[in-house]
């Protein structure tokens, strides 16, 4: 059953030099209880995917078109009070840089406790209560509860954004490049704690990553993302073993391997196009190995291949 369904939607960013198509006509759709793994390389339009779904695109960014549904609910049509509401305690989001989304001059206890009492008519002991108890769910101890940011490592932050994004029990959560600042080490355990507290709390999870290898891990299914297009979605397994797009194959092969044949680092030629002039036909034209005269002039259309696999290219 389909909890969040997005359709041709559009997020365009006004600027000074002209209008970035950041999300270009995207639909996807994502089932209850499923990881939907969305991958593309930085400035793919992923970020902005994310945002759009809590209705967070900063200025001079704009929804121009397209509908997105949260179970059943049409989220372009709230009001900014009814989806603020919606915030936290439907759909969380957990953001990219802890160091950017904590508050250096407020303890943890302060984040947590009044992002509790903003949204539920609880009293303050019952509010440190609830914060003690997701803080020991991430496994940052309660006489940590003081402290404040740069007391923790980079590890630690980022469990604590994840407590912040479970603390008013959400459906779904948007996690955004949840580990690319830290170490590999510290990268699998914080994401094997998201795929333990996903269980344990029943959620739903978009992952948005630029690393294959983590989203084909983790996720059910992948999209990937493509200069504002989303230009494959599949199940995992298929899309990793029979990739239908160029591009989708070439980001797989970049992926580094450590089997003595496959030393040499594999990378994906040329940069995909500005987003301020997008290419007319498709956008991967440039880079593609099998490009064809009509692939110059003209959009793809989405195609399903078998069952549910969906690619956007000219060869299908
Ligand atoms: Fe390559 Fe053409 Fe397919 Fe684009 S539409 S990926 S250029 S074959």
């Amino acid at each position: 059953m389909k909890l969040l369904d997005i359709k041709n939607l559009r997020v365009y960013y006004f600027s000074e030099e002209g209008v970035v198509k950041a999300v270009d006509g995207v639909s996807l759709s994502l089932n209850k209880g499923e990881t939907l793994g969305v991958v593309g390389e930085s400035g793919c339009g992923k970020s902005t995917l994310g945002l759009s779904v809590l209705r967070l695109v900063p200025y001079p960014g704009k929804m121009v078109s397209g509908k997105i549904f949260y179970n059943g609910i049409d989220l372009l049509s709230l009001s900014d009070e009814e989806v603020r509401k919606l915030r936290g305690k439907e759909i969380a989001m957990i953001f990219q840089n802890p160091d950017v989304s904590l508050n250096p001059i407020m303890n943890i206890k302060e984040h947590l406790v009044e992002a509790i009492l903003t949204h539920e008519e609880i009293d303050e002991r019952e509010a440190v209560e609830k914060t003690e108890e997701i803080l020991g769910k991430v496994g940052i101890p309660k006489n940590r509860i003081n402290d404040y940011p740069h007391q923790f490592s980079g590890g630690m932050k980022q469990r604590i954004m994840i407590a912040l994004a479970l603390l008013l029990n959400p459906k779904l959560i948007i996690a955004d490049e949840p580990t690319s600042s830290l170490d590999v080490l510290i990268q699998a355990k914080t994401l094997e704690l998201l795929r333990n507290l996903k269980e344990e709390y029943g959620l739903s999870l978009i992952l948005i990553t630029h690393d294959f290898g983590v989203v084909f891990e983790e996720s059910d299914r992948i999209a990937v993302m493509y200069a504002g297009h989303i230009i494959e979605i599949a199940k995992n397994t298929e899309l990793y073993d029979k990739p239908l797009h160029p591009y989708t194959q070439a980001l797989i092969k970049a992926v580094p391997t450590v089997t003595p044949e496959e030393q040499k680092l594999n990378y994906i030629l040329g940069m995909p196009p500005s987003l301020l002039t997008p290419p007319k036909g498709c956008r991967f034209y440039a880079r593609c190995k099998y490009a064809r005269e009509i692939c110059k002039f003209k959009e793809p259309k989405t195609a399903t291949v078998g069952r549910e696999h969906i690619v956007k290219c000219h060869l299908y």
